[in-house]
């Protein structure tokens, strides 16, 4: 039990649930050299859950030790699955809320691919906000404005019809506040709607997925916090879904009109999330050794990679091999990360078509996202690599 209280809530009663100290700030940065990487801003990760509303965030989370800049770099538009993912929800979104000649924003944007497909042939009006934004200011013709800078109400000064924001209120750690911000400027249209995504919480929990907890996310939810969150900043709930093969957590909602009473979560649905937080601490440990012996084993054979240099390779590779003594390497689609290093550890990130040159080494590669598993076997395939691809 601790006393620092609920940042969604105020509650006092939380509970440990994932302590790691000393991690790296970032996980979407990446490094010139091993020696920056190895001496990368660090930080504590101590994820708590509050007994009243089911939130689970960093106490020890610190705003100052990140620096969302132009060389912070997220984005998964590398991967033709992920594409095809952005593409449907795409097609999803326009026709279920008619989006034709709309006013959208996107909070935290990106590098702005999502908006630009929300926005293409001129279908809508966009703007987005990011301060890792890289490119020109407009775009689609003018019909697309980029500002390179973290949102706020004041910056959102005409109307807005449709107002999304994809992973990025696990970053925020007032993500009440953010959503107020967010109703706030939808002004009180019960037309205007909001789509929110972020990392499911149960699914991590449920897959002990230990590399899924970092630094950077601060905020965790799960289908009722979300909820509960959004309703208390005025939104009506249409609903929560799962997405991405269960690994997201989608929402939507309208303004609600009037005021907005903190909605009680229901006992049975906290209870759920307790047991699923009780099966994680159980289990997590005992994932970490498995993962470690996995890796050992895989060596006693020749040097192992992994393929995902994002967030969840970077964080595994942290926790299993934090000196880099037995991890040869990360694999990553995305060319700006080719020959650069992974914060903490320092591993160094390949490209696919680099493969070949350590092939005579590299016995066998963890895929980090089960998602991409068939796209990086495929890829592999096509490079006439004959190396075991292992699921995690
Ligand atoms: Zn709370």
């Amino acid at each position: 039990m601790t006393g620092h209280p609920c940042p969604l809530c105020g509650a006092c009663a939380a509970e440990t649930v994932f302590d790691r100290r000393n991690v790296p700030a970032h996980q979407n940065v990446v490094c010139e050299t091993a020696e920056d990487a190895r001496r990368f801003a660090r930080a504590d990760l101590v994820l708590a859950f509050c007994e009243k509303c089911g939130f689970v965030f960093n106490q020890k989370f610190d705003s100052g030790k990140l620096n969302y800049s132009a060389v912070y770099d997220n984005s998964q538009a590398h991967s033709a699955f992920f594409q095809r993912y952005l593409r449907d929800l795409c097609d999803y979104l326009r026709v279920k809320y008619g989006l034709r000649g709309k006013r959208l924003v996107e909070v935290g944007c990106g590098k702005g691919d999502f908006l630009r497909l929300m926005c293409a042939g001129g279908m809508n009006r966009g703007l987005g906000f990011d301060p890792s934004y890289v490119g020109p200011e407009t775009g689609e013709e003018g019909a697309i404005h980029f500002v390179k800078a973290f949102y706020g109400e004041s910056r959102c000064d005409r109307a807005v019809d449709f107002l999304y924001s994809r992973h990025v209120l696990e970053h925020i750690q007032d993500p009440a506040k953010m959503l107020r911000s967010m109703r706030k400027a939808l002004g009180d249209d019960a037309n205007s709607v909001i789509y929110i995504e972020v990392p499911d919480l149960a699914w991590i929990l449920d897959q002990a997925a230990f590399w899924d907890f970092f630094y950077e996310h601060c905020s965790y939810f799960c289908a009722g916090t979300l909820r509960r969150a959004c309703q208390a900043a005025g939104f009506e709930v249409e609903r929560t879904f799962p997405g991405f093969g269960g690994q997201y957590l989608c929402l939507e909602a309208r303004c609600a009109p009037g005021c907005h009473a903190r909605a009680k979560p229901d006992p049975g649905e906290l209870g759920e999330l307790r047991a699923r937080i009780g099966h994680f601490r159980k289990s997590v440990e005992e994932r970490m050794q498995t993962s470690r012996e996995r890796v050992m084993a895989l060596r006693e054979r020749g040097p192992c990679a992994l393929w995902g240099a994002a967030a969840k390779g970077t964080t595994f590779a942290n926790v299993i091999d934090p000196e880099a003594r037995y991890i040869r390497c990360l694999i990553d689609i995305n060319p700006s990360k080719r020959g650069k290093f992974i914060a903490g550890s320092g591993h160094r990130i390949i490209a696919p078509e680099d493969i070949s040159a350590c092939e005579s080494e590299i016995r066998g590669i963890f895929s980090m996202n089960s998602n991409y598993f068939e796209e990086q076997r495929a890829k592999l395939a096509q490079l006439s690599l004959n190396i075991p691809l292992i699921p995690l």
